[in-house]
């Protein structure tokens, strides 16, 4: 059998779409899910971002949409026929984007909305009519409570990223916007692992699902070099420093279990010279948007960031990713060194180990059923030659008073360090425009201060459980299912 698109017989505007696209045949998510989306059947599609799922979902729901294409200007005309939920901002409009470029060629109508935008632009796109609606749950719902989205003749719903969803607390706003849909419908569910929690979900919401499995969950890529390296939180940035600096790596992932842990941490990379930014949940949608197109442009060689705002982007090819913190939950290593060593290219992924976190390490070992080596990694010479506690004491006296004029630190530093020309957009005044970047930090609680443990003194280094205060649990999800039916 050929996976060539020809063989879909799509309508000739979507065929068009592809071509231009350049794709020259399916991927197996895609010859899998796009016949049976065709015939209206329910999916259980076990995928993760990158294995080109958006086209096995949208190429066949705009085929079966096409029969409503119409030029009217009536807003009555273009109601919300196909709804796509996904758990964050930059995937929201990642696959808002793909979708437009393969509707290019048609009359159907597509929109985004999402948080951390004005509703205002959001409510003139939504009341003009949109056949296509792409939304996070939270402002979708605040559309639809404004009363500016209408989805009772919505046909197809995707809950796309559903594990993550529900990672992140989503479950009862999902049930509220499901329960707003006709009953009659087509659901299409897409996650990277089926977990008991998004069985349920499935067993509450989809009819005789067809289940679609490209990748056994939880698989990472033979191409990832995997490297585990036992380091103290104080030695951890300089760890990531000599790795990238034997391996001549110019980009990479840094990986932090919390918004705060990630702000810092960008904050003392830029400090040091490195051309950084951040991707985390308290960024402005326009600040995370342009982080990340700087990293695409390469004008950004770490993006730090957390696992919400990083999962799923469409960055292929990274060739390197750290896991500053080990992740609290082993599904997230998995997904996390995705990022790199995709499509058969190489990648390596870093992970740095404090004393506390064996027993996260042993979590990751049971998952990928692999057995973990942590390796010292030597930084014993550099040691001696900076004459360790003295240069400490010296290096946070620095880093007091760069705290107090940040901007200056930076430019004096890229200047003396990082020499390339850049002309980039994205400069470090932009960085430091996070109000994290104008005040000398201070911590909320004791807990917090804790956790930021490679600038704390030795006397408040990471809790016994190495798991941060500011890292929130895992939503009891099956807790929410119970009350939610
Ligand atoms: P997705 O998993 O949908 O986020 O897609 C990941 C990337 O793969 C996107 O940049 C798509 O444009 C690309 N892509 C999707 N389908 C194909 C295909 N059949 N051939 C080549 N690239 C594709």
């Amino acid at each position: 059998m050929t996976d060539s698109f020809s063989n879909l017989s799509l309508a000739e505007p979507l065929a068009r779409a592809v071509a231009e696209m350049g794709y020259e045949s399916m991927t197996p998510i895609q010859a899998q899910a796009i016949p049976v989306v065709l015939t209206g059947k329910d999916v259980m599609g076990a995928a993760q971002t990158g294995t080109g799922k958006t086209a096995a979902f949208s190429l066949p729901l705009l085929q079966r949409l096409l029969k409503y294409e119409n030029t009217s200007t009536s807003p009555a005309r273009h109601p919300v026929r196909a709804l796509v939920l996904l758990p964050t901002r930059e995937l929201a409009d990642q696959v808002a984007q793909q979708i437009k470029l393969y509707a290019k060629y048609t009359q159907m109508r597509s929109a985004v909305v999402f948080g951390g935008m004005d509703m205002k632009p959001q409510t003139l796109e939504l009341k003009r009519g949109v056949e296509i609606l792409v939304a996070t749950p939270g402002r979708l719902l605040d559309h639809i409570e404004a009363k500016n989205a209408v989805l009772n003749q919505v046909e197809y719903v995707v809950l796309d990223e559903a594990d993550r969803m529900l990672d992140i607390g989503f479950l009862p706003d999902l049930q509220r916007i499901l329960s707003f849909l006709p009953k009659q419908r087509t659901t299409l569910l897409f996650s990277a692992t089926f977990s008991p929690e998004i069985k349920r979900l499935a067993g509450s919401y989809l009819q005789d699902p067809i289940t679609i499995e490209v990748a056994r969950p939880n698989e990472t890529a033979s191409t990832v070099e995997q490297r585990f390296y036992s380091a103290q939180d104080d030695d951890k940035r300089r760890v990531v420093k000599a790795v990238l600096k034997e391996r001549g790596i110019k980009q990479a992932f840094i990986f932090v279990n919390s918004k705060l842990g990630c702000a810092r941490l960008a904050r003392s990379l830029e400090r040091e010279g490195l051309v950084t930014a951040a991707l985390h949940g308290d960024k402005s949608q326009d600040e995370r948007l342009k982080a990340l197109e700087a990293f695409k442009k390469c004008e950004v060689d770490l993006l730090v960031c957390t696992d919400v705002a990083a999962r799923g982007l469409d960055i292929k090819d990274v060739p390197a990713v750290f896991n500053f913190d080990v992740p609290f939950n082993a599904e997230d290593y998995v997904h996390r060194i995705g990022r790199t060593g995709r499509a058969g290219a190489s990648g390596l992924a870093v992970t740095l180990v404090s004393p506390s976190d064996m027993r996260l390490v042993a979590d990751i070992e049971k998952l990928i059923k692999t057995k973990l080596q942590v390796e010292n990694y030597p930084l014993e010479e550099e040691r001696s030659r900076a004459n360790l506690s003295e240069g400490r004491r010296e290096e946070r006296r620095d880093d007091r008073r760069e705290e107090r004029r940040p901007e200056r630190g930076f430019e004096r530093r890229r200047e003396e360090e990082n020499p390339r020309d850049r002309r980039s957009s994205f400069r470090p005044a932009q960085v430091s425009r996070d109000p994290f970047f104008e005040k000398p930090y201070e911590a909320p609680n004791m807990e917090q201060a804790a956790s930021a443990s490679w600038e704390a003194s030795p006397k408040t280094t990471a809790s016994r459980t190495g798991i941060s205060a500011n890292i929130k649990p895992k939503r009891k999800v099956a807790a929410l299912f119970k009350s939610g039916e």
